[in-house]
């Protein structure tokens, strides 16, 4: 038997993993309570997060949005906050699962799986989000990219929880992109996605480019090559295909059950491509 808690407040989460050091913290349970069904883990307790307010509080911290670890895609994308700052980290979030799935999983518990497929993971690494991580005597933040390590494996130390994530918002990039291919349109992870906010001058040539590639790598993988050659520059289907083949140079996708990493690696170069059918309205 595995015992379960359910603990209301931040101390009590504290006082729990003291007693109880080897008890994996989860949210939604979307992504744990499925590998614990399959076999793959099998943790001595449960702590269940979900009671925990403050751990799904959404701030406006002036240049950023701090966005607690336990809130659910549901609550984030109900917030007018969010929708305003955040439209790229929405149109990922929109993406993932069914609404079931955005009911009861967490931004924290997609960041924590780190899982090269998450898809809240290329909008944050464009965004330029950090995580902050804590335990009760300590808190540090560190830049999302440094934060996840591989397919899995993140710097999250022993007894130390995600506790949020903050994330700047976009000024002055004003066209938030994002496009997930997966093999049907719902309820399908990422075969490949991009997650891009350009910032265009008056002329039409891009000012700054940032663009991160998800499900095609160990971890999202970032082209700046591709991001230095698009500024001062108009961003013509010809020029995106020109640098297309520098993105599938870049890309490290696997074959896995969803598809070959022959196809990623084409996808990976087409989503590039794809940008120039951006507008204002994109
Ligand atoms: C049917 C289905 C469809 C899905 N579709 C998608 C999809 O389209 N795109 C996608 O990206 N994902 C998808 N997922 C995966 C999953 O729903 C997401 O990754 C979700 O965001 C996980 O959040 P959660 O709160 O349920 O995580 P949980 O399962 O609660 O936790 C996940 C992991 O993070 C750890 N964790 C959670 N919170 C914390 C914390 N605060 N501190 C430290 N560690 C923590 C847990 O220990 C666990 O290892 C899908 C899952 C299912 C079952």
């Amino acid at each position: 038997m595995r015992e379960v808690f359910l603990p209301r407040s931040l101390d009590e989460v504290w006082d729990l993993l003291d007693r109880h050091p080897g008890a994996a913290p989860y949210a939604g349970g979307t992504d744990l309570l499925v590998a614990i069904a399959e076999g793959k883990k099998s943790p001595p307790a449960l702590l269940c997060l979900e009671r925990v307010d403050t751990l799904a509080r959404v701030e406006d911290r002036g240049d950023h949005l701090y966005l607690g670890a336990a809130a659910t895609y549901s609550r984030l994308l109900d917030s007018p906050l969010v929708r305003r700052e955040l439209p790229l980290l929405c149109r990922a979030m929109r993406t993932v699962g069914s609404p079931p799935v955005r009911h009861m999983g967490t931004l924290g518990g997609n960041v924590a799986t780190a899982s090269p497929a998450g898809d809240t993971l290329p909008p944050l690494y464009v965004l330029g989000a950090e995580v902050e991580l804590g335990t009760r005597a300590s808190r540090r933040r560190l830049p999302v990219g440094d934060f996840v390590v591989g397919p899995g494996a993140t710097r999250l130390g022993p007894g130390e929880l995600l506790l949020g994530v903050a994330v700047p918002k976009a000024a002055g990039f004003g066209l938030p992109h994002h496009e997930k291919v997966g093999r049907r349109k719902a309820l399908a992870c990422a075969v490949a996605s991009l997650a891009a906010l350009l910032d265009l001058a008056e002329d039409g040539t891009v000012r700054r480019a940032r663009l991160a590639w998800g499900s095609v790598g160990p971890t999202v993988v970032r082209v700046p090559e591709v991001e230095a050659a698009l500024a001062g520059r108009r961003p013509t289907r010809e020029l995106l295909a020109s640098l297309a083949p520098e993105v599938e140079r870049a890309v490290a996708p696997i074959d896995d059950v969803r598809a070959s990493a022959a196809y990623r690696r084409v996808v990976s170069g087409l989503l590039l491509e794809r940008l120039s059918l951006l507008g204002p309205a994109a």
